[in-house]
């Protein structure tokens, strides 16, 4: 079989642990074999982060601006616990995530991946549910600060026209801690429109949450934006009989539990990390969520959703051979790859994008999967577990049939 050919290369961003076991892999396997791979390859794995100051996220970021489409693996945020395991690191250095999304600023889009033989814990859900993360601002470009005796802070704008506005927060009598979030109108404005697009692109319903009983002026604000964004789409939303819902958040999450599925649900930035993990969970694992990063000028960012599954990283340091689920991460190659042959005008690596899903897809419902999985399936459903690399080996002889 001849390998499909590209013309632009994909931006590769390499990562960290158990993923970057799984990324070679797949690369191995499933991408090389059958695909002429151009790719611009960053490593954001976090000892190369580190040597370069963290200058090569903001490397990979930029080419993902300038080539349009990026495949990124899971990364390591460090925390305190990890400038522990890793002693050489100079800083605690910031998400790579966190600093790709401001970047490209943008929406994150989470999908469930569905298979006949896992029901979502969720009885009522039929239909997938989407959400819609904000990925930019608020606690993840925020500033923190802790105190340790009486005192007072002050919130303060300074305008460039020589305009000042300030609120006094708190004035406390000990120790504290205090934090500072900002948003931007156009953030707001184009995370608005990225979703109201892709729910017209996708068919679904839109469901919009903040907490704007509490916080009036700030999540007002989105509602505000959000309302304003949505007269542009009306039109076209009565015309495809879709709908646009507003509710606070809590009414959202009950809501969200007794409904059928099948809408984007559009979240501020916290609320759209937390609420993904809740509903991929109840959907089946963490590891069958994709996620792509949507900029407003129509740039893609394509991952799993799930971290570097650190756990299944020491078994295999241990000389295990460990049970992951790589789907999450295969469904980032293929949608990254397909979006570069829907771009590129380049119909085998769509058509590739499509096949190397459908394998996967197959592989589970034929039975063959990651240990994850197995406690999750129908009464009666077959289901025996395998490896990794025996997952990926399943999938790469079924992805050889399809491709003919
Ligand atoms: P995680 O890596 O997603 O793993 C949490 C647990 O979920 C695992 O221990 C495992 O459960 C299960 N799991 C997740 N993905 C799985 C898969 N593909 N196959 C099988 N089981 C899977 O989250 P974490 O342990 O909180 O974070 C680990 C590191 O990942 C952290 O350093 C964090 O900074 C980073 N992280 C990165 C990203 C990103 O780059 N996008 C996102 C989140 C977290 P069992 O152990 O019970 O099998
Ligand atoms: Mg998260």
């Amino acid at each position: 079989m001849e390998k499909i050919k590209m013309t632009t290369p994909i931006v590769e961003m390499d990562g960290d642990e158990m993923t970057r076991i799984l990324w070679q892999m797949i690369k191995d396997e499933l991408v090389l074999p059958f695909v002429d791979l151009k790719a611009e390859y960053y490593d954001l794995g976090l000892l190369h982060r580190n040597e370069t100051k963290d200058q090569v996220t903001i490397d990979a970021a930029n080419a993902n601006k300038k080539y349009g489409v990026a495949v990124k693996c899971a990364t390591i945020t460090p925390n305190k616990q990890r400038m522990e395991e890793y002693p050489q690191l100079t800083e605690m250095w910031k998400s790579p995530n966190g600093t790709i999304r401001s970047i490209l600023d943008g929406t994150v889009f989470r999908a469930p991946i569905l298979v006949d033989c896992v029901k979502p814990v969720i009885k009522t859900w039929e239909k997938p549910i989407t959400i819609a993360r904000h990925a930019y601002g608020d606690i993840y470009r925020g500033v923190e600060i802790q105190t340790d005796e009486p005192g007072e802070v002050a919130l303060t704008f300074k305008g460039e026209s020589g305009n000042k506005q300030s609120v006094l927060v708190q004035k406390v009598d000990g120790a504290a801690v205090w934090q500072g979030v900002y948003n931007t109108e156009s953030s707001i404005r184009s995370f608005a429109h990225a979703c109201f697009k892709y729910c017209i692109a996708t068919k679904q319903d839109l469901w919009f949450s903040t907490k704007d009983t509490i916080s009036k002026v700030y999540d007002g604000y989105f509602k505000e934006l959000f309302d304003e964004v949505h007269n542009e789409y009306k039109a076209e939303f009565a015309r495809l009989g879709l709908e646009y819902f507003y509710t606070l958040i809590d009414d959202a999450v009950a809501r969200v539990i007794r409904s059928k599925g099948g809408y984007v649900w559009a979240c501020k930035n916290y609320d759209g990390d937390v609420m993904s993990d809740m509903v991929s969970t109840a959907f089946g694992s963490l590891a069958m969520m994709t996620s792509v990063l949507v900029s407003p000028d129509g740039k893609f960012e394509y991952e799993a959703a799930h971290g570097t599954v650190t756990r299944h990283y020491y078994k295999y340091l241990e000389g295990q051979d460990t049970s992951t689920n790589p789907i999450a991460t295969i469904f980032a190659w293929s949608g990254g790859l397909r979006k570069r042959g829907e771009l590129d005008g380049i119909t085998g690596l769509v058509k590739y994008g499509d096949a190397l899903e459908q394998a996967s897809l197959d592989a589970i419902n034929a039975g063959v999967m990651t240990g994850d999985l197995v406690g999750l399936v129908e009464p009666g459903f077959q289901a025996k577990s395998v490896s990794s690399k025996a997952f990926i080996a399943e999938v790469r002889g079924r992805l050889a049939e399809l491709l003919g």
